[in-house]
C-alpha cells in the first residue's frame, strides 16, 4: 500500500525561488479533512515546495502535491518477475482502485487549482500545468552531468520570453493535459488523476504481521518470519494497513515496541 497523489506544478518567477544551492524540502503542509462521509477528519494532506529537483530546471518549478492520508483502496501485489534473486519485482500499488480515494485526489487538486489562482500566487508564478512523474521527468532526474548540462540550457531558455518558455513547458513537460482541460472538465480531470496517480514513498504491508492460522501473514506479532528460524522483519513491510500518517516515525515505534517485547 501507499497514499495515493497528484501534483499540480507551475514556473516560479526569479525572485520567489529557493536558492540553487539550497536542497528541496517541504515549505508548507496543509492537513485538512475531506468532509467525505464515514472518513476520519486530517484524512487530506497538501504539501507545498518552490523548488521540484536538484537540476536547473527542478529550481524553476514549484508543485503543489496532495495525497489521501487515509486511503480505502485495497492492497496492492508484489511479485517475483524472475527466478533470479537480484532482478527488481514486479510492484502494483493498485492505488485508486477505490472510488472514495479518486474523488478525493480531484476535490484536493481543484483546492490546489484555486489557490494557484490566488492573486498572491499568480504574482510569482507562470503556466500552472497537471504534472506528472513521467519517463522524460524520471530521466532528467538522474543526477549526471549531461542532465546537468541539458537542464541549465533549458533554464536559461525559460527564463526567456513567455511564449518560448510556454512552447517549451507544453511540448517538454506536459502529457497530454493542460490547466485548462483539467479544471474546466471533470472528465479531463478523473483522466488525469488516473493516469498521474502516483504514491509517496510511503510503500507499506508487503509483508503483513498476523496470526499463525492467516495464509497473507508473513511474520507474527514478533516480527519473526513464519518457517524461518532467526528471522525479523521490522519495518513499513509489516503494517496491517498504510496509516493515516507519513510513515517513518510508525516504523521508528513499531521497530521500539518489537524491541522492547524482545528484550523482556
Ligand atoms: C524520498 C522519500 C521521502 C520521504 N519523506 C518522508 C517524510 O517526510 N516523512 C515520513 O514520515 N516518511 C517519509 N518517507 C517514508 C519513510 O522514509 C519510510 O516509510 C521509512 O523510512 C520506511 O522505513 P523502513 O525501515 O520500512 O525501510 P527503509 O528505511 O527503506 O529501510 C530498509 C533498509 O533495508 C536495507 N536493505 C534492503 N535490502 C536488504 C537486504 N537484502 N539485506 C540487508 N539490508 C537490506 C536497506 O538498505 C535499508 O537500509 C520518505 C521516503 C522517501 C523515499
Amino acid at each position: 500500500m501507499d497514499h495515493p497523489s497528484i501534483s499540480l506544478s507551475s514556473f516560479v518567477r526569479r525572485g520567489a525561488r529557493m536558492n540553487e544551492h539550497t536542497r528541496r524540502h517541504m515549505q508548507l503542509g496543509l492537513r485538512y479533512s475531506s468532509g467525505l462521509a464515514g472518513v476520519p477528519k486530517g484524512d487530506m494532506f497538501v504539501v507545498l515546495l518552490s523548488k521540484s529537483a536538484w537540476h536547473a530546471v527542478g529550481a524553476q518549478i514549484g508543485s503543489a502535491l496532495t495525497f489521501v492520508n487515509k486511503t480505502y483502496s485495497e492492497t496492492g501485489q508484489v511479485k517475483l518477475s524472475s527466478r533470479d534473486a537480484s532482478a527488481e519485482p514486479i510492484v502494483e500499488f493498485n492505488l485508486l482502485s477505490d472510488r472514495r480515494d479518486l474523488d478525493r485526489l480531484m476535490s484536493g487538486f481543484r483546492k490546489m487549482a484555486a489557490i494557484q489562482l490566488s492573486d498572491a500566487v499568480r504574482a510569482v508564478t507562470d503556466k500552472p500545468f497537471p504534472a506528472a512523474y513521467t519517463d522524460k521527468v524520471r530521466k532528467i532526474g538522474v543526477v549526471n552531468t549531461r542532465n546537468r548540462i541539458l537542464t541549465k540550457i533549458a533554464a536559461t531558455l525559460m527564463d526567456g520570453p513567455a511564449a518560448l518558455r510556454h512552447y517549451l513547458i507544453d511540448n517538454f513537460v506536459v502529457e497530454g493535459f493542460t490547466f485548462d482541460d483539467v479544471i474546466n472538465d471533470d472528465e479531463a480531470l478523473e483522466a488525469f488523476v488516473r493516469k498521474a496517480t502516483i504514491g509517496v514513498w510511503h510503500a507499506s504491508c508487503s509483508c503483513r504481521m498476523g496470526r499463525a492460522d492467516d495464509p497473507m501473514a508473513v511474520v507474527d506479532a514478533q516480527g519473526r518470519v513464519k518457517g524461518i528460524q532467526g528471522l525479523r522483519v521490522v519495518d513499513a513491510s509489516i503494517f496491517p494497513v498504510v496509516p493515516c500518517a507519513n510513515t517513518n516515525f510508525p516504523v521508528l515505534m513499531s521497530a521500539e515496541k518489537i524491541a522492547a517485547a524482545t528484550m523482556q
